[in-house]
């Protein structure tokens, strides 16, 4: 990984992120060893991890001049200039899991928000049994898990995954999903969950948040609601820094600040409705929208379906889950319907009978392509073991699960991540 340096004047650096603050309060249990064993001996505790996710938010929005906190972070710390690629599809779920895990989506299987599987059933995203149900979950091993099994505390301020028994183990302290907790509620969690006694206090900790994602779809990603949400999202980062300098923990902590995808403009006529191109009554629909799935209904032929959504399409892409295109990584899990249909940038798939119920229009989605421009998503790192105003370039999001084991100092679960790509951000001492 080839790395940028911005020189930077901490004296003139404005922000609330800024250079190292004198810290008056330390909380950091590295510190507190009552007597110092030899030098060679010592293995200093790791600093706590926090692990940011900001849903839907697009690399460039950063250039957007309306997140100042962020901003800082970024100049103060490691930004990936061009973005991170999310692994496809390019959706919450599915990319959520990826990065705690470190698995691709078809490895670890949440292959999609909207799936289905032979023995579990049928998962969504409002199906709160699904969604908590660890099974699901299973064929990845959650970070905050790993954290847990290595004696430490995991935290989680929401993210996809956390409701669940996931191989009999809930992080330490988690909340179920409940999208009217507000962005500050949700920072004042984090906050408390730092002041806790040093032995109940977290070392890993997820926070998340979904505006800019909500505003995005429903107003597109050039709206001004998207501006208002950015701007809010900032501020509560605003909050959270400020919290952390108060406690002495800002230059204590590592922060990862990250998205699971962007957004693209998608005006809800931009629409494939597929019951135009195949008789949809022989197939069973298991997910529409961006990423289309479609398994074999009893008694059809479901060949002859295959054979002639496979031919060139106006607006999407169609494969047997056997002939995706490599670089999607994508079709071996059994979750994976037999047959997808990709939508082109801007454009979802849909049927006659979903839009004639359908009332919500939308203007922005993802979950296409996770290598077109407007997925890639924001990654910005701060910390002690980060290095200070560099810049890297884009990098797959499977690599931050190393990165965040490295961090904890805890063995990494198999995953498809490359610590060696992403270690560069690290300063050397902490490599
Ligand atoms: P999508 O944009 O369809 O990929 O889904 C993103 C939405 O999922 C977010 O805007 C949240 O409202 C919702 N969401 C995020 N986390 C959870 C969760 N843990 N349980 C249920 N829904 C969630
Ligand atoms: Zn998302
Ligand atoms: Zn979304």
């Amino acid at each position: 990984m080839k790395i940028l340096f911005r020189p930077l004047l901490c004296t003139l650096i404005a922000v609330a992120a800024g250079c190292a603050t004198p810290s008056h309060t330390s909380t950091n249990t590295a510190s507190s060893a009552p007597s110092a064993p030899k030098a060679a001996t010592i293995k200093a505790a790791p600093a706590p991890l926090l692990l940011i996710s900001i849903d839907g938010y697009r690399t460039d929005y950063l250039s957007r001049g309306l997140s100042p906190t962020l901003q800082s972070l970024a100049d103060h710390g490691v930004h990936a200039t061009d973005g991170m690629q999310p692994s496809f599809p390019s959706l919450t779920f599915p990319n959520h899991y990826t990065i705690v895990t470190g698995l691709r989506p078809d490895h670890h299987g949440i292959v999609n928000n909207t799936m289905s599987d032979p023995v579990l059933g049928k998962f969504s995203l409002g199906n709160r049994d699904a969604v908590s149900n660890g099974r699901w979950w299973s064929e990845g091993t959650p970070l905050w898990e790993t954290v847990q099994k290595n004696g430490m505390t995991s935290a989680t301020m929401f993210w996809p995954g956390s409701e669940a028994d996931i191989h009999g183990e809930h992080p330490r302290f988690w909340k179920p999903y409940d999208g009217n907790v507000t962005a500050t509620e949700r920072v004042d969690q984090v906050l408390s969950w730092l002041d806790l006694p040093v032995a109940e206090r977290p070392k890993f900790i997820t926070l998340y948040f979904d505006e800019v994602d909500h505003a995005g779809h429903d107003f597109g990603p050039d709206s001004p609601q998207v501006n208002e949400a950015i701007s809010h999202t900032d501020a509560a980062l605003a909050r959270l820094v400020d919290g952390l300098k108060k406690r002495g923990l800002l230059d204590r902590i590592n922060m990862i600040v990250l998205a699971d995808h962007g957004m693209a403009p998608a005006p809800s006529r931009n629409v494939v409705v597929v019951d135009k191109l195949i008789p949809i009554k022989h197939v069973d629909v298991v997910a529409t929208g961006v990423l289309a799935g479609f398994n074999p209904k009893p008694g059809y032929d479901f060949a002859r379906i295959e054979a002639s959504l496979e031919k060139p399409q106006k607006h999407m892409t169609c494969w047997d889950k056997t002939r995706v295109p490599e670089r999607f990584a994508y079709g071996s899990n059994p979750r994976v319907p037999q047959l997808l249909c990709l939508a082109d940038v801007g454009w979802r798939i849909s049927t006659s009978d979903y839009l004639a119920k359908k009332k919500k229009q939308s203007q922005g989605d993802h979950g296409y392509d996770n290598q077109a421009p407007q997925m890639q998503a924001l990654f910005i790192a701060h910390g002690p073991a980060f290095r200070e105003g560099a810049q890297v370039p884009s990098f797959p999001n499977v690599d931050v699960y190393p990165l965040m084991t490295h961090l904890l100092d805890v063995p990494a679960a198999q995953n498809d991540g490359d610590y060696n790509a992403v270690k560069d951000m690290l300063k050397p001492d902490a490599q």
